[in-house]
């Protein structure tokens, strides 16, 4: 598959199922303009996740890496009038772009953004055992913590949480030996207290999300 017939599917796909959205559109421009990393998800992954959170009917979300917020709004809008999003970042930069994206989105009220380092919080989070459990989290910051931000979700998770991660595809270089992904995929398809598979998605490559119930 070249990248020239992905984009035209993907641009097909997304012509027919994704309205242009000032909000989003906005939160792209403010990411790239304020020198964020080019690597939100697409806005059919948007339209993906959005469609899960809201047939799983979660609640309150967990998001692992707010980067500028374009996925977050994604999820806020998912949300119930009763719904939260914890999203999780460690750059304070980030999290101030993303603070505007959601204001404009007019979702910020249903957002918190925590900043700091992921794991420490999430551990924080399950020792203190305050909080409700999540009724879905997704986990896409670096991918070096992956496992152990598994691990930590399930944690903060109750049966039937569905847990998402993003990029576990990686334009089929998860195929290669050694590729540090197929650690986690391979944690995550045999893990005892997860019931998942992996969606593959396209865009200008293939990625995917690995996406599983807990059990
Ligand atoms: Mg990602």
């Amino acid at each position: 598959m070249n990248q020239e017939f992905l984009e035209r599917m993907d641009s097909y796909i997304e012509g027919l199922f994704v309205e242009s959205d000032p909000a989003l559109r906005a939160a792209v421009e403010s990411s790239k303009n304020a020198g964020l990393p080019e690597i939100q998800i697409s806005p059919n992954q948007g339209k993906f996740l959005r469609l899960l959170a809201e047939l799983s009917g979660a609640r309150r979300i967990l998001e692992i890496g707010t980067l500028g917020g374009y996925s977050g709004i994604h999820f806020a809008r998912s949300l119930p009038e009763d719904g939260v999003l914890i999203s999780l970042e460690l750059e304070e930069r980030h999290a101030e772009v993303a603070r505007e994206n959601f204001e404009r989105a007019g979702v910020a009220e249903k957002v918190e953004i925590r900043v700091g380092d992921a794991k420490a919080m999430m551990r924080e989070m399950a020792e203190r055992g305050d909080e409700e459990p999540f009724d879905l989290v997704f986990i896409d910051a670096e991918k070096e913590g992956y496992l152990e931000y598994l691990d930590l979700s399930l944690e903060l998770s109750r049966p039937g949480t569905l847990i998402i991660a993003d990029n576990v595809v990686r334009g089929g270089r998860v195929l290669e030996e050694g590729n540090m992904m197929r650690e986690f995929n391979e944690k995550f398809a045999a893990h005892e207290r997860l019931s998942g598979i992996i969606v593959p998605l396209i865009r200008e490559y293939v990625d995917g999300v690995a996406l599983a119930r807990v059990k």
